[in-house]
C-alpha cells in the first residue's frame, strides 16, 4: 500500500507512463483477488468495500432485469449491507421473502425451492454468517438458483480468505467481498460478476470498472487487497487459528457455568459466538476491554438502546439470550498465551458480573 501511495500515485485511467503504472498495479491486484476467488480476472469489479459491493449486486441486479413484478428470496440472517438494500427494493416495489434459519444457524437449501416464484429475479444468500461464522450450503442454493434460471449473490464478505472459495463451482453470478476482512486495509472491497450479467449501476460518471462502479479506483487501497488476497490465497494460518477457536471454545465452556456455543456445524475458523447465561453481553464486552481484550456483541447500538442480534433471534434464542451473547473472532497475531489469557479472564469476569447479577441464582 505505502509503494502504491509513493510509486502509483497517477490516474489509472491515464495514458502516460506514470498511469500506466497505476492501471499495471490495478491489473496485478485484480488477477490477486480473482484467484482467491476462483474466477477470471475481468470478472472482478472494485468497489470502496462490502457495503458498497453488495449494494451494487442487489440493487444492480434487480434494477436492471425487466418486468413489473419482482421477487428477491433473501434470508434473515443478512448482514445489514444486504437487509437494508432489500428494505430499498421493498420501497421501489418489489417483493422480498426473507428465509429464516434453523437453531444450529443453518438454512434449508430446499426452501429458497419452495419460495421460487416466476417473477423471482435475484436469491442474495451470505456465504458464512458474521455474528457466528456459520457456512452456509451455497453451493446447494446455487444448483437451485441455476437450475431456475435466477440470479444469484453471496455475501462472501466473512467467508473471503477465511474458508476456500471457488464461484464457479458455487454457481454464483455474483460475489462480494471486502478487503479488511481478510487483512486489507478498510475502505476496498470488490465483487464477482458472471459474464453478461449486466447491472444497473449505483454511481454514474465515467467508464472505470467497465462503467459499473464509477469513480477514479483507490489504488494503494486495491493494492493492499491484492497482496491481502495473495497471502490469504495461501491459507497457511486457518488450522491454527481454528485450533486456537477450538481451545477457546472448550476452555471457557468448561471453566465456566452456563456457556453455550451460538452455531453448530461447519464455520469459519476464527468466529465462536457464546451465550452467558445471566450476563448482559456489552458488560461483558467492557469487562474484557478493562482486562486487554476486544470482544464484541453482534447487536447494533442505535439511540444507546442495545437490540439483541437479529442473526440469534432467527435462531430461536429470546431477546435475553441474544443480548447474553458475545463474539470473539481470532487471527493471525492470536496465539495460545493469548486464548488461555482470555480464558482466564472470561471467567474472572464472568464471576464477577454473575455476583452483581440479581437474575442469575445459581453462579458458578
Ligand atoms: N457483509 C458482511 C457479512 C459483513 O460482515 C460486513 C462487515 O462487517 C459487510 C458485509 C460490510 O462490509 P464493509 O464494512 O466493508 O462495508
Amino acid at each position: 500500500m505505502q509503494e502504491a501511495v509513493k510509486s502509483c500515485w497517477a490516474n489509472p485511467s491515464s495514458i502516460h507512463r506514470d498511469g500506466q503504472m497505476a492501471r499495471h498495479q490495478l491489473e496485478k491486484a485484480r488477477g490477486q483477488v480473482a484467484a482467491l476467488l476462483g474466477c477470471a480476472a475481468k470478472q472482478v469489479v472494485f468497489t470502496s468495500g462490502g457495503t458498497e459491493a453488495a449494494n451494487l449486486a442487489v440493487l444492480g441486479a434487480v434494477r436492471s432485469r425487466p418486468g413489473e413484478r419482482k421477487h428477491v428470496i433473501t434470508t434473515a440472517v443478512e448482514h445489514p449491507a444486504v437487509l437494508s438494500a432489500c428494505a430499498q427494493l421493498e420501497r421501489e416495489g418489489v417483493e422480498v421473502t426473507y428465509l429464516g434459519v434453523d437453531s444450529r444457524g443453518v438454512l434449508d437449501p430446499e426452501m429458497f425451492r419452495r419460495q421460487l416464484r416466476p417473477h423471482t429475479v435475484l436469491i442474495s444468500c451470505m456465504h458464512a454468517n458474521n455474528e457466528t461464522g456459520v457456512v452456509q450450503p451455497v453451493a446447494e442454493i446455487g444448483a437451485i438458483a441455476r437450475e431456475a434460471g435466477v440470479v444469484m449473490h453471496s455475501d462472501g464478505v466473512q467467508a473471503a480468505g477465511k474458508i476456500p472459495v471457488q464461484v464457479d463451482s458455487l454457481g454464483l453470478d455474483l460475489y462480494s467481498v471486502s478487503a479488511h476482512k481478510f487483512y486489507g486495509a478498510k475502505g476496498s472491497g470488490a465483487f464477482f460478476v458472471r459474464g453478461k450479467l449486466t447491472l444497473d449501476a449505483l454511481f454514474h460518471g465515467g467508464r472505470q470498472e467497465q462503467a459499473q462502479r464509477p469513480g477514479t479506483e483507490n489504488v494503494p487501497g486495491i493494492a493492499a487487497m491484492g497482496a491481502a488476497a495473495e497471502v490469504a490465497r495461501k491459507a497457511e494460518e486457518a488450522g491454527r487459528i481454528a485450533a486456537l477457536r477450538d481451545r477457546l471454545e472448550a476452555a471457557i465452556v468448561d471453566r465456566v457455568a452456563g456457556v453455550t456455543v451460538n452455531g453448530v456445524g461447519e464455520r469459519t475458523p476464527n468466529t465462536t459466538n457464546l451465550r452467558f447465561d445471566g450476563i448482559e453481553g456489552e458488560a461483558m464486552v467492557i469487562a474484557l476491554d478493562l482486562r486487554g481484550f476486544a470482544v464484541s456483541t453482534g447487536a447494533a447500538c442505535s439511540s444507546g438502546a442495545v437490540k439483541p442480534s437479529h442473526v440469534l433471534l432467527a435462531m430461536g434464542l429470546t431477546a435475553e439470550q441474544a443480548k447474553s451473547s458475545l463474539r470473539f473472532s481470532l487471527g493471525r497475531s492470536n496465539d495460545e498465551q493469548q486464548v488461555d489469557a482470555l480464558v482466564e479472564a472470561v471467567a474472572a469476569a464472568a464471576a464477577h458480573l454473575r455476583r452483581l447479577s440479581p437474575s442469575y441464582a445459581h453462579a458458578g
